[in-house]
């Protein structure tokens, strides 16, 4: 702005300048050539009025310079000429100012050189006796004038552009300085030049609306970062060179970052090799997902493409955790292949005994033992489909149907049924306790209890005890079994209670055991809202406590 103030104050400047000079140079000239024509006429008076009196003598002692004296007589024949032969001179009849003199008077008239530089002034007056008496003086023309006046001229207009060229700086800055010290946060609260004031009105009308709108888009902001910091699952908004526009809590959290990484390149907070590759793609377009560990966890990472007019500005990155669904998955896998091959080992010994026998391959006296063998694996068969549905069942409950029930009474019938097992390997079974009633299913306690003594008996030595223990607080029903059998290693303590996990799976198996009796107790115990806890010591025994309430 300041160069073109001072661009334009330069042209204005040096244009008045010039146009200035020229006009003073051009009322001057036609001063001075006024002045020299008053001056002429009077001369050409004099003379007249001396060749009146005087004739032709009158030229004879007359000295001047500068100035033509002609005189004509009225056929415009040349009788005397200060400056020329008048013998040899031109008829003059028909020169302008002779002929205006011959008719008025008085004549005048202005004849340029043939080079335009010099032009005379003739003033013609009629004497006495109709001769005519000429005067004429050569002047510079205005042309010639403004060549002559060029160096003066130029030596001026440097002055003058110096000059300007100074002024028009000053002025510029002297114009824009409070310009530049406007104080645009506060518009109106200025004093510069009025003309500006419009200006300076509007600025301060946008800037209010702006800061309405930021006023607005911050409030939406918040909303929007409390609505996602309060989400469990992790968000990331990237722009299109994948620097950080927005991070929630959540995801803060699984990075071990803060918002200091807000306006970084993700790259900053992760070094996950395939989640580069998904926000490539992403970049490109495409919708992406995959699986991230964090530890332990298991995270889904869903990367999905912001569009804008068919160009990816942006990307968002939900991530949802999918530990416990991938563990069930897990689990449901190896439930799978472990059923199968449960199955597979009853069913091969059936197959192959009951082939034996239909083909005759087995005499009179050996039917009875394979006919056993065949007997117990497909009972082992159905306890185990038995269990598999029962889990299953409980797999799919999230309540039972309660009732009230005498937990000591579900006891005395559990050990009822297991006394002839007891019996045959000499294990004693006390119950000691009293009526306790507490809520709960029947037929699920029944099963609790009967899973955990049948442990306690098959996993007992022969000639060993179970003993099932009841007490009761207000709130809480405790129950203890008790045997002094193999005990369970430390470190086998958690498992136990794991689909199909045996300490030892060849004794289970020839014990005709699932190893699902305890993830029915687990299932069953959690519908109850009871706890359970494993005290054992290998080879003293095994102690389980449960705790229900009322
Ligand atoms: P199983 O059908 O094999 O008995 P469970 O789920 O009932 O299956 O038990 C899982 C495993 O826990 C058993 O195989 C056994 O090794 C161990 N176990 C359970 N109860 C006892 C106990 N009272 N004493 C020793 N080991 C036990």
């Amino acid at each position: 702005m300041v160069k073109k103030i001072f661009r334009s104050t330069l042209m204005v400047a040096l244009g008045i300048l010039f146009l200035a000079i020229m006009l003073i140079m051009g009322v001057l000239y036609s001063y001075f050539a006024q002045v020299q024509k008053e001056q002429l006429q009077t001369e050409t008076s004099l003379v007249a009025q001396g060749v009146n009196l005087e004739g032709k003598s009158y030229f004879n002692h007359l000295k001047v310079s500068g100035v033509r004296m002609t005189w004509i007589d009225h056929k415009g024949d040349v009788l005397y000429d200060s400056q020329s032969n008048a013998k040899k001179m031109d008829n003059h009849a028909n020169r302008k100012e002779f002929k205006e003199a011959l008719a008025e008077g008085y004549g005048e008239s202005t004849r340029y050189s043939s080079t335009l530089t010099t032009k005379s002034l003739y003033l013609a007056q009629r004497l006495d006796d109709g001769t005519v008496i000429r005067l004429s003086v050569t002047q510079h023309s205005l042309l010639l004038l403004y060549i002559r006046m060029f160096q003066p001229f130029a030596l001026i207009i440097i002055l003058a552009i110096a000059l300007s060229i100074w002024v028009a700086r000053y002025t510029a800055k002297r114009i824009v300085a409070p310009l530049n010290d406007l104080d645009l946060d506060q518009p109106l609260q200025n004093e510069a030049y009025d003309e500006i004031s419009p200006l300076l009105r509007r600025i301060a009308h946008h800037q209010k609306a702006l800061s309405k709108q930021e006023a607005l888009l911050n409030q939406k902001k918040e909303e929007f970062d409390t609505i996602i910091s309060k989400i469990k699952e992790g968000i990331i908004l990237l722009d299109a060179k994948c620097q950080v526009i927005s991070i929630n809590d959540a995801a803060q959290q699984l990075f071990q970052t803060d918002q200091t990484c807000l306006g970084k390149d993700i790259l900053q907070i992760t070094r996950d090799l395939s989640f580069h590759k998904w926000l490539k793609s992403g970049l490109a377009g495409q919708k992406q997902e995959g699986i991230i560990q964090f530890d332990k966890e298991s995270y889904k990472v869903l990367i999905r493409p912001i569009l804008f007019d068919g160009h990816v500005t942006g990307l968002v990155i939900l991530l949802f955790d999918v530990t416990e669904q991938l563990q069930i998955e897990q689990l449901r896998h190896e439930f799978t292949a472990n059923v199968s091959h449960e199955l597979k080992t009853p069913l091969h010994v059936i197959s192959g005994y009951s082939e034996m026998l239909v083909n005759g391959m087995v005499s009179s006296e050996d039917a009875p033992y394979f006919a056993g063998k065949i007997y117990k694996e497909s009972k082992r068969m159905v306890q185990l489909v038995e269990d598999i549905i029962n889990l299953s069942h409980l797999d799919e409950t999230d309540q039972v149907p309660m009732e009230t029930l005498d937990i000591y009474a579900i006891a005395k019938n559990v050990l009822d049924s297991l006394a002839t097992k007891a019996s045959q390997r000499q294990i004693h079974l006390h119950l000691t306790g009293q009526p306790t009633m507490m809520l709960g299913n029947p037929a699920l306690i029944h099963s609790v209890l009967y899973n955990l003594c049948d442990n306690a008996i098959t996993y007992n030595r022969d000639k060993g005890s179970v003993e099932v223990t009841i007490t009761s607080d207000k709130k809480h029903v405790f129950l203890a079994i008790k045997d002094t059998g193999l005990g369970i290693p430390k470190e086998e303590q958690e498992r136990i209670f794991e689909r199909f996990y045996r300490v030892d799976k060849s004794r289970s198996r020839k014990v005709g055991g699932t190893g699902l009796g305890l993830s029915i107790v687990k299932h069953a115990l959690k519908l109850h809202e009871a706890t359970i806890q494993v005290r054992s010591q290998e080879n003293i025994g095994t102690q389980m406590l449960l705790t229900f309430h009322k």
